[in-house]
C-alpha cells in the first residue's frame, strides 16, 4: 500500500493506493488543486459532491463563502479532472432547486468533510 498525503487548502487529504500508476493518476489531480478559494482567498476549501436532479457534480468548495467549481468528468472512463476554473457562488434559481441539493446531500451522507480520510 502506498500512502499519499496532500493538502487541499488547510485540510490534509490522505489517499492510499495499491499501484504506483494509481498514485500518479490521482496524485496528479488532487496534488494540483488550488490551495485557496479563488473567490475569497480562504484556505477553508474541501472536496464536495452534489446530485441535483440526478446529475452528479464533483466540486471543490469553499467553507467560508460557499463558492465552488466543478471537476470535469472524462467521457472515456468517467474519471475526474480539474478544469482549473474559477470558483463561484451558486445561486439556486428557486427554492425547490436548493431542496433537491439538500436531499441529495442527505442521501449521499453529506459532503466529504474537512479532515476526513478519503480512500480511493
Ligand atoms: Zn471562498
Amino acid at each position: 500500500m502506498i500512502k499519499l498525503n496532500t493538502k487541499i487548502g488547510k485540510h490534509t487529504l490522505q489517499m492510499e493506493f495499491g499501484k504506483m500508476k494509481d498514485l500518479h493518476k490521482f496524485g496528479s489531480i488532487y496534488g494540483n488543486l488550488p490551495q485557496k478559494c479563488t473567490n475569497c482567498q480562504s484556505d477553508n476549501i474541501y472536496l464536495s459532491y452534489k446530485n441535483p436532479k440526478g446529475n452528479d457534480y464533483y466540486t471543490l468548495a469553499c467553507g467560508d463563502c460557499t463558492a465552488d467549481a466543478n471537476f470535469g468528468i472524462k467521457k472515456e472512463d468517467g474519471g475526474l479532472f480539474w478544469k482549473a476554473e474559477k470558483m463561484s457562488i451558486y445561486v439556486a434559481s428557486d427554492s425547490q432547486n436548493q431542496e433537491n441539493v439538500d436531499n441529495a446531500q442527505k442521501e449521499f451522507g453529506g459532503t466529504i468533510a474537512p479532515g476526513d480520510d478519503v480512500a480511493f
